[in-house]
């Protein structure tokens, strides 16, 4: 999608710290972490937010989960644990709108959150 950030992301014209790819997902680092790891899985393909994501079916949604995994592993928070987060809607504070699930792990996470 045109003047999408993570659709620039995906396809490269928008340089990001990958640290995993698959087939149809992608793994980066977030340009402002909230967390010692944070890290964002999109698919390469636009879809706006979960629901759209979800409603798709095929398989992305538990691709997108595989890859979240093993961001973690590859961060080095798998054993120590780690959040996985889609903020979906105005009162989530979506920003981005291609759909995303925020990784963060590294130090002890509050709940519930804010
Ligand atoms: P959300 O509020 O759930 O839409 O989250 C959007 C996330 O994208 C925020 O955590 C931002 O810090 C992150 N972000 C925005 N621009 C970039 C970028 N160019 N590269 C990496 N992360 C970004
Ligand atoms: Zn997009």
């Amino acid at each position: 999608m045109l003047d999408c950030l993570f659709c620039g992301i995906a396809s490269g014209q928008i340089p990001a710290e990958i640290i995993q790819e698959d087939s149809r997902t992608i793994a980066f680092r977030d340009i402002n972490p909230q967390a010692p790891a944070h890290v964002l899985v999109i698919p390469k393909e636009h879809y706006v937010d979960l629901a759209a994501v979800a409603e798709a079916g095929g398989g992305l949604l538990e691709e997108m989960g595989r890859l979240a995994h093993r961001a973690a592993v590859a961060e080095g928070i798998d054993r120590s644990g780690y959040r996985a987060v889609f903020n979906s809607g105005p009162d989530s504070g979506q920003e981005v709108p291609h759909v995303h699930a925020h990784v963060l792990g590294g130090r002890r996470l509050s709940w519930p959150p804010g």
